[in-house]
């Protein structure tokens, strides 16, 4: 979970002319520049590492009417743009039939970018004429395959594993041949799309011998249509650190003849680069194989730009803020972190060029997606998926993650290909800046932090200058307000900071509510207890109904008479002079005769006490306040419990919570 939170500013991208020039280098190839975007230079970055990008989407878009736009501002084939801009590999998923009907005229496609093989024919032939290497990425469905489903194609949901595979291997090498009597530079073939155990109806809980029969058919029908492209095998979850061993190991069991052991790794949910790298590492030194991420990417914004909800969103940041230079520190990372992996050939991006279709509005979109399948799904997927697609189908849920914003103009982030060979040292500047949350006491003063936590451009940390606009006034109306929130803005890196401020009772108790022990804990966090007799149970018990606020509270039970006697207490350091009260709370039963009081001790004397506390019975509270407590802001002072009961019979019980200690005006 990330627990920060971090306003993100988009970098104001600026689209002159002047800030890309392609330079013809002595050995022809363009060198990206940028006056904006820092780039750390991935060391010893081999000349043939693949840097690809996933443009599945791609013709759906443009059949919807978006254009892209290269950065000197003029309309231009993304496919150029991306090979200006690094890219050497396109990827493209196929599935077997992606619509419903049989007769093209009446065909409705399910949308998702409408990937049958005549569309990848079509990205394929661009990236070929480029100068790029085509990834093709069979899902061996007729819509998304991914670890939770699988779902073979209609065509061959019937089939048993002999006949699955032979369709598998025929439709894998009718497929290529399209590809390779059209020209088209297939580089790497995916045999499967994040199959974790599973393909094209086949689960490995039942048998892995079929799951593995399948990718060796498929692997089979690449060598021969074409010998020199890699065969990939393409798993997700690289923080299951076991299960990816035990895939690798049932390939190897199996004898699957494949080249590369590819991996997803989206950093919201799949761990840390370190772990990726070792997990890779591990499956390239053990079986020789060669490793990549096959699918990965980041948020450029948390916000949304075609009426359809992203994936990504508010709270969902991870290391690198939501920004335009966080996005691209991301995808540097991932290179680099591959590139110094055993065995590691390269990354892909997901879906970089993936944006809204435009529209001004959900209606005008819905259409644009149902007409052209620029959607992630449409309707008419219910037809094979109704569970899933059939139900949430709709727009782009990663349009915030793309390379191009929702007009189709480059993101400064899209050079980040090019500049990692070289580096692009820049000043360094302010990228996001943290928000800053205050807890102010209503009775003490408001002290404003004069520095905010900042990432920078190079994604280093630190603590920067902020002014706040804060005036005299707004201080006073906080002051007298009472309880209650605000939010203010501030100025820091020349950048918007925010800032909100709770005022509220502030408890000088620390773990008033005992929340931050274990159960079973017999002294709790911050306090003292002395036990004048032994009880049974004296200790943190955890248990909602037992707790007056949390799950916690501190708990006693015995089971013979007159041995419940002890104090809870806890010292409060550093208080200031002034008035102050004490309040605590208390439940039991089976009592007899209690002697309950709260109290003050001022150098280790009784000086306030409150008396008459009784226990009323489960869940029956019984809250008293000490007021009017008088503090001179050095003596020691300590506030506590004692609870004292004979027992009815055999032994009390009971639950202490919520101990409070405010100041008053
Ligand atoms: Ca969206």
């Amino acid at each position: 979970m990330n627990t920060k939170r971090f306003i993100c500013v988009a970098i104001c991208i600026v689209m002159l002319a002047t800030s890309f020039v392609a330079l013809a280098a002595c050995n022809g190839e363009n060198i990206t520049t940028s006056d904006t975007l820092y780039a750390k230079k991935v060391r010893g970055l081999s000349k043939d590492f693949i840097l690809g990008m996933d443009a599945s989407s791609v013709i759906s878009l443009e059949n919807s009417g978006v254009k892209y736009y290269n950065f000197d501002g003029n309309e231009e084939d993304v496919f150029k743009i991306l090979a200006d801009n690094g890219i050497n590999t396109i990827r493209v998923r196929v599935w077997n039939k992606p619509y419903s009907g049989s007769d093209p005229s009446t065909e409705k496609w399910f949308g998702g970018g409408n990937c049958d093989i005549n569309t990848a024919l079509a990205i394929g032939k661009r990236a070929t004429q480029y100068g790029m290497g085509l990834m093709v990425d069979f899902h061996y469905s007729d819509f998304w395959a991914d670890p939770n489903k699988q779902m073979a194609p209609v065509e061959w949901a019937g089939m048993d594993i002999d006949e699955k595979s032979e369709a598998l291997y025929e439709y894998t090498k009718e497929s290529l041949e399209k590809l390779k009597d059209a020209g088209v530079n297939v580089t790497l073939v995916q045999v499967g799309n994040e199959t974790n155990g599973q393909l094209c109806g086949e689960k490995a809980t039942s048998s892995w011998f079929n799951v593995a029969y399948l990718m060796a058919n498929g692997c089979r029908a690449v060598k021969e249509v074409y010998p020199n492209a890699l065969r990939v095998l393409h798993f997700t979850n690289p923080e299951k650190v076991d299960n990816y061993a035990e895939y690798a190991s049932k390939l190897d069991y199996y004898k699957v003849d494949y080249d590369v052991f590819a991996s997803s790794y989206y950093p919201y949910w799949h761990g840390t680069l370190e772990n990726l790298s070792n997990v890779l590492g591990n499956i390239a030194k053990k079986y020789g194989k060669k490793v990549m991420v096959a699918e990965t990417s980041y948020a450029f914004t948390d916000e949304d730009s075609d009426f359809y909800g992203n994936t990504i969103g508010a709270g969902q940041m991870q290391h690198y803020p939501f920004t335009v230079q966080g996005q691209a520190n991301c995808v540097r990372d991932v290179i680099d972190t591959i590139a110094h992996t055993k065995n590691g050939i390269g990354v892909c991006y997901w879906e970089g060029t993936w944006i809204s279709v435009g529209g001004s509005s959900w209606e005008e979109n819905r259409a644009l997606w149902e007409k052209y399948g620029s959607g992630w799904a449409s309707s008419y997927s219910a037809a094979y998926d109704p569970g899933d697609a059939g139900k949430y189908y709709g727009g782009c849920a990663v349009d915030n993650q793309a390379f191009f914003d929702s007009t189709g103009h480059p993101l400064e982030s899209l050079k980040i290909f090019g500049l990692i060979r070289q580096g692009n040292k820049i000043e360094v500047k302010t990228d996001a800046v943290e928000d800053t949350t205050l807890m102010c006491d209503l009775n003490g003063s408001i002290n404003l932090p004069t520095k905010v936590n900042a990432i920078m451009t190079d994604d280093s940390r630190r603590e920067i200058d902020v002014t706040w606009n804060i005036t005299e006034s707004d201080l006073t109306r906080m002051k007298n307000n009472g309880v209650a929130k605000y939010t203010f803005t501030g100025i820091a890196g020349g950048l918007t900071a925010n800032i909100y401020i709770s005022m509220v009772e502030f408890n000088f108790l620390s773990n008033y509510s005992f929340e931050d022990d274990s159960t079973k804990t017999e002294i709790p966090t911050g306090w003292n207890v002395t036990a004048n007799k032994p009880a049974d149970e004296l200790y943190v018990i955890k248990n909602d109904n037992d707790a007056l606020t949390g799950s916690n509270s501190f708990h006693f039970w015995t089971s013979s008479p007159n041995s419940i006697n002890f104090d809870l207490e806890q010292e409060l350091t550093n208080l200031e002079a002034g008035t102050y009260k004490f309040s605590i709370s208390i439940m039991g039963g089976d009592g007899g005769t209690v002697n309950i009081y709260s109290y003050v001790k001022i150098n280790g004397v009784i000086v306030y006490k409150m008396e008459g506390f009784g226990l009323n019975g489960w869940q029956n509270w019984d809250t008293k306040v000490l007021e009017n407590i008088q503090y001179n802001g050095t003596d020691k002072i300590v506030v506590g419990i004692h609870v004292e009961c004979t027992g009815s019979g055999g032994g009390a019980w009971g639950n202490i919570d919520d101990a409070l200690f405010n100041s008053v005006a």
